[in-house]
């Protein structure tokens, strides 16, 4: 979709244009996240959202903006001060800013703004962030269509954060105290933590300090994002189960005991397998099971892991219901694997994953 079929599209749905919306309703989704962002005039929701946006280009990520103005509560003089900083982006192929300062029309603005931001989402944008003026019920609703809701506050709001809290709870993910180098960010913060540990809600906002005039926090703001992009559209590898847990000893005789014994989990199977020059000693424990790992000479790597660390946790081993997809995605993402995968005991293929990838434990696959 070029430039110019994406401005044309996305003003047939402002007029309302049905064929637009239906034609947006057949694109395939994409994968960018879509972000609110809401709270009082004056909290300076606009430069944050300039700095964000600047962060994330840095990054080399998209941005499609769609700014809302729903009342006339705010000048638009104050308005267009604001977004003028803007401006800057606009020269920018990678951010798409678009306006939507109606006449008092409501309603139809949630709508609207769902449909462009599915547009925006659907043309290949990393984040699309929707902007409101205020926190009025218009602006809540807007907010609440997003995947993630930042509602920014400043410091010294007092009884602001009590009047305002009612529609905020429900949908804020992450709360942005921003100026917060003036003095009260702390009684701020204290304020809506207090709110929140009222509410009932399984998931606690993040609360982030932000000054967004110079930048300070928008890092921090931008990961957090960045996380929940990734966490969007991640399926939870359920199929995936424990195979068992591999644990070097120095003496298979000398461990046995206290895992036959003390913990009541039999021996399944011992082997010796001499390729790897280790002793093994399998224990069904659940579904899954405990392996024991004794080096059969000085060059088993076993040998070298009690060396190094002593002995313990040598590996994970999950069981995974397609390998080659798996070892695929893994590579294409820059994870470290030793080797390729091959054929181990019983004709199972496995691959480990190098520590330096998982955070310091080596990881076997298993083909289930
Ligand atoms: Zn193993």
């Amino acid at each position: 979709m070029t430039i110019r079929d994406l401005a044309r599209l996305a003003s047939a749905v402002e007029n309302g244009a049905p064929e637009a919306l239906e034609r947006i309703a057949a694109l395939p989704p994409g994968e960018g996240l879509i972000i609110g962002i809401t709270g009082p005039p004056g909290a300076g929701k606009s430069s944050l959202v300039d700095g964000l946006t600047a962060e994330f280009r840095q990054r080399g990520k998209t941005v499609a903006i769609i700014a809302v103005d729903p009342t006339s509560r705010v000048t638009h003089g104050a308005i267009l001060g604001d977004r003028i900083r803007m401006q800057r982006h606009h020269a920018d192929a990678g951010v798409f800013i678009r306006s939507m300062a109606t006449r008092g029309a409501s309603g139809g603005l949630a709508r609207t703004s769902a449909a462009l931001s599915r547009l925006f989402r659907a043309a290949g944008f990393d984040f699309i962030i929707i902007e409101t003026v205020g926190v009025g019920q218009d602006e809540i609703e807007i907010a609440s269509l997003a995947d993630v809701t930042v509602v920014v506050l400043v410091p010294g709001m007092g009884d602001d954060v009590q009047a305002i809290k009612a529609g905020i709870m429900e949908i804020a993910d992450i709360f942005v105290i921003n100026k917060a180098d003036r003095p009260g960010a702390q009684q701020t913060q204290r304020e809506i933590q207090a709110m929140l540990s009222l509410g009932h809600g399984a998931v606690v906002p993040v609360i982030l300090r932000t000054v967004a005039i110079d930048g300070t926090g928008v890092p921090e703001l931008a990961d957090e994002l960045q996380t929940r992009q990734r966490r969007l559209h991640l399926q939870p590898e359920q199929s995936w189960k424990v195979d068992h847990l591999g644990i070097a000893v120095r003496s298979l005789d000398e461990a046995l005991p206290f895992y036959e014994t003390s913990l009541g989990l039999p021996v399944l199977s011992r082997e010796t397998v001499e390729h790897e020059k280790v002793k093994v000693a399998m224990l069904p424990a659940g579904e899954a099971r405990v392996e024991l790992l004794e080096p059969l000479d000085a060059s088993s790597t076993i040998a070298r892991f009690l060396e190094k660390r002593g002995p313990g946790l040598h590996h994970v081993a999950m069981k995974v219901p397609d390998l080659p997809a798996t070892v695929s995605r893994l590579e294409s993402a820059g994870v470290r694997l030793l080797g390729k995968p091959q054929r181990g005991a019983g004709g199972h293929l496995y691959v480990f994953i190098h520590p330096a990838s998982t955070g310091g434990v080596l990881w076997e696959l298993i083909q289930e």
